[in-house]
């Protein structure tokens, strides 16, 4: 765990290791997309295959909102609600 102090009102809440390592991108910038395989030309495709594929991007699509959102919680403070004010140091 790694413990964060708001510079703002000197509170303080803990995240997870990983949380302090990760930088969220913008929730854009992933790498597979619907257009690029619409646009494919693959005629091989089947509507099962393509129905698929829409069905995986939109559970991607839920999985990396879903972490991208509890990434920007964890850059707030509880308390008054600023982002990214704050001093961070490993928990013991
Ligand atoms: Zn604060």
């Amino acid at each position: 765990m790694v413990e964060r102090t708001c510079l703002q009102c000197g509170d303080h809440w803990a995240v997870p290791a990983r949380a302090a390592r990760a930088r969220p991108r913008s929730r854009w910038g992933r790498g597979f997309s619907v257009p690029s395989v619409l646009g494919s030309g693959n005629a091989a495709l089947s509507d099962a295959g393509m129905h698929y594929l829409l069905e995986e991007a939109h559970r991607r699509d839920a999985t990396a909102d879903q972490e991208f959102e509890t990434l920007q919680q964890w850059r707030k403070c509880p308390k008054c609600g600023s982002i990214d004010r704050y001093t961070q140091r490993r928990a013991p």
